[in-house]
């Protein structure tokens, strides 16, 4: 699909109980949300640089959903009705970075840290059975399903529009399941989908 490059990457933390459990956390009560700046997108491909301010980078495997027609308010019923489509995203963290800093910009914000796939149509895909995979070096290291969310992609849609105006384009990192781990140089890590897509990339020191 051609979309428009994001103007915002929103994404969602703690939305799978057994990911929050793991790294010592509970599911919030509302969503809680932070950002991933668009310079971080990399492509299919693409080398996922580890930067030297960190020794413990880690993938977090995710279902994006790209936005199709600005969304200001809208309802949970409407939300879909604002969603192109959807694509695999690997939300790359630098977890040691992420609580010492107390928010999480830098820890998620650097170059390469965004990979994301093709976005697949949303005619045709069974929405309520998404399921997302994440593998490094062929070994299945994450598997979530949607139905697992705390917060479900509509409520995500209509929480998010109510506190920023979603662009076409815009990206929405739905939250990682359990599994996250660290990624090393030569590794390759892929993002999964089930029929809509899988992004892979390499890793290499900076
Ligand atoms: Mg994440």
């Amino acid at each position: 699909m051609n979309l428009p490059r994001p103007s915002k990457i929103v994404c969602v933390g703690r939305n799978y109980l057994e990911h929050a459990r793991e790294l010592g956390n509970e599911v919030p009560e509302r969503p809680l949300l932070f950002l991933k700046p668009p310079s971080s997108l990399l492509a299919q491909g693409e080398a996922i640089v580890l930067p030297p301010e960190s020794s413990q980078v880690e993938h977090e495997g995710e279902i994006a959903v790209v936005i199709g027609r600005r969304a200001r308010r809208v309802a949970e019923a409407e939300a879909w009705d604002h969603v192109a489509g959807i694509a695999p995203l690997n939300d790359v963290t630098a977890r040691d970075l992420q609580k010492p800093d107390g928010q999480w910009t830098r820890a998620k914000g650097f170059d390469t840290f965004c990979p994301l796939g093709a976005v697949a149509p949303l005619d045709g895909l069974d929405r309520d059975g998404l399921e997302v995979l994440c593998r490094v070096n062929g070994e299945v290291r994450q598997h979530g399903r949607v139905g697992e969310m705390a917060f479900s992609i509509p409520r995500l849609v209509a929480y998010i529009s109510g506190v920023m105006t979603l662009e076409p384009g815009d990206v929405i990192a739905t939250g990682t399941p359990a599994g996250v781990g660290p990624l090393r140089p030569g590794d390759v890590v892929e993002v999964e989908i089930p029929g809509v897509g899988t992004i892979s990339n390499p890793v290499r020191d900076a």
